[in-house]
């Protein structure tokens, strides 16, 4: 998996492979290729599928995945950098020397003159421009058109929730779409302070686009973890929403793939290879089982997020708890599909544990615990049960023939099952020499006793006959002995339903 690191703490070597394999791509073509297709969707507008949108934060996710594996083509070990413009702020940071993006813009014409993407190399000469634009060589203008994001301003977008609002363009409110927040309030400020060639639909002309928007995208990675629930908005077919921005729609120009990258398919960004170089590494899925022991766990690190799956095979209520001194909070996702989110629970069960009681279909379930506490750590056990019928349980058929069973092993207990249909009174008895013993449980509960007994029937037999009402019930049938064995069959009638010869 590859990390993508702070631009600040690269060394001088990995400054260097990001540069050749930058320079690789523009020698053979395809970065060109790259800056025409965000200046294509700019000139799409108003249908742009990249910006103004809630799309703007997956489409330039893809995006930037497929620069970075063009780039691990050329060197495997290349990551995209990321620039944090809130600490480096200024034309003195590393970024900007001459190993790595060069400096400023001089003169007029605010041309690059240093630096391995300066004209004057020779390797970098601009070939796609914005429409009546034709200077070849990358300009920057410092500072010219405003100021850099700032820690508070970065902190106060990344507060902001839901996802998106509507109308789902520039215009949705900044306080109530944290997409249009990152776009206008954080996103647009790094191409105005950079200036020049960052400022063209044809920006990626400039390689710091790259460092850019790797940090707008490690922003949103950031408020993905801050915002387990909070879905990508809209979903697809929302009304007066443009092509590619719908959840499950997908964007162009990759949309006539044979499987098009959509929003929804890009939203777990280690799914798509990486990870960012101050999150804490998140531990591999593990699977529960339903009905077994409680699973022991820990949330190791500050921040750290551990999933779980369980496959629900017997649809019914079912109660996911932890258990233990840590306040965890746990979200219930599927089924079959990890980024659906059914509900969160934090403090529902005893003491500080979380507990989810849910009627759930057959399908696969994902569950995510994290600490309640972000800075936070400590032990605790998770467990998943279903109240479900448990399978296996023999059924007795009403008026049905007897069911021929034995009682094999020392304090062995056979457990059947019935239903009630027809109020009214029921015979539930053995037959056979061996001296059983009957309990009744029910109706609809396993553990709900009703009623039992050794030998009300002919020999040592049990008969339990009780007026029923409709409903389930379940018989436990154990030799009268601890130690006792046997041979025996079981019956239930309902002597109202069988035909008597009258007369
Ligand atoms: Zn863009
Ligand atoms: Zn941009």
């Amino acid at each position: 998996m590859g990390i993508r690191k702070n631009q600040s703490s690269l060394t001088a070597p990995e400054k260097a492979a990001f540069v050749a394999a930058v320079k690789t791509l523009k020698a053979n073509g395809s970065y060109d290729t790259f800056v025409a297709q965000h200046r294509a969707a700019f000139m799409a507008s108003p249908n742009d599928p990249a910006h103004r949108g809630p799309a703007f934060l997956p489409w330039h996710r893809e995006y930037l995945r497929r620069f970075e594996l063009a780039l691990q083509q050329i060197n495997p070990s290349v990551s995209i950098p990321y620039w944090d413009w809130t600490v480096d702020r200024t034309a003195g940071a590393s970024l900007w020397a001459s190993d790595f993006m060069g400096g400023d813009g001089t003169g007029a014409s605010r041309r690059v003159t240093t630096g391995p993407f300066a004209f004057s190399t020779g390797e970098w000469a601009l070939t796609v421009r914005d429409p009546g634009d034709t200077t070849t060589f990358l300009t920057r203008a410092f500072g010219a058109m405003g100021a850099l994001p700032t820690q508070q301003g970065v902190s106060g977008a990344l507060n902001v929730v839901p996802y998106d609002s509507a109308p789902w363009n520039s215009n949705s409110s900044t306080n109530t779409s944290f997409r249009n927040r990152l776009e206008v309030v954080i996103h647009n400020p790094g191409h105005m302070w950079v200036g020049g060639s960052m400022m063209a639909m044809s920006s990626p002309n400039d390689p710091v686009f790259w460092l850019h928007h790797c940090n707008i995208d490690r922003l949103w990675a950031e408020w993905q973890r801050e915002n387990p629930t909070a879905i990508y908005l809209p979903p697809s077919d929302t009304p007066n929403v443009v092509a590619g921005h719908g959840r499950d729609d997908p964007m162009p120009p990759w949309d006539n793939e044979a499987s098009p990258p959509t929003p929804r398919s890009v939203l777990d960004h280690r799914a798509l290879g990486y990870t960012y170089d101050d999150e804490v590494p998140t531990p591999g899925i593990v699977s529960l089982t339903i009905g077994a022991p409680a699973t022991s766990a820990s949330i190791g690190q500050a921040g750290e997020i551990d999933g779980y799956s369980f496959a629900v095979t017997t649809p019914g209520s079912h109660v996911i708890e932890t258990q233990g001194s840590t306040d965890v909070v746990t979200t219930l996702y599927g089924p079959n599909d990890m980024a659906a989110v059914i509900t969160e629970d934090d403090d529902s069960g005893p003491g500080a544990n979380s507990r989810i009681e849910r009627n759930l279909s057959a399908g696969t379930y994902y569950v995510r615990v994290r600490h309640y506490s972000g800075s936070s750590v400590g032990n605790y056990s998770i467990s998943v049960n279903g109240s479900a019928t448990q399978p296996g349980i023999p059924t007795i058929q009403v008026n049905g023939p007897a069911v021929q069973d034995t009682i094999a092993a020392a304090n062995e207990r056979d457990r059947y099952t019935f239903t009630v249909t027809n109020p009214g009174t029921h015979t539930i008895e053995t037959a056979g020499s061996t001296d059983c013993f009957l309990t009744l449980f029910g109706p609809g509960n396993p553990t709900t006793f009703i009623a039992q007994d050794d030998d009300s029937g002919p020999g040592t037999n049990s008969r339990i006959a009780l007026n029923l009402a409709p409903g389930v019930y379940y018989v436990q049938v154990r030799h009268y002995s601890p130690t006792g064995t046997g041979p025996y069959s079981i019956s239930v009638r309902d002597w109202s339903r069988i035909p008597r010869y009258s007369g």
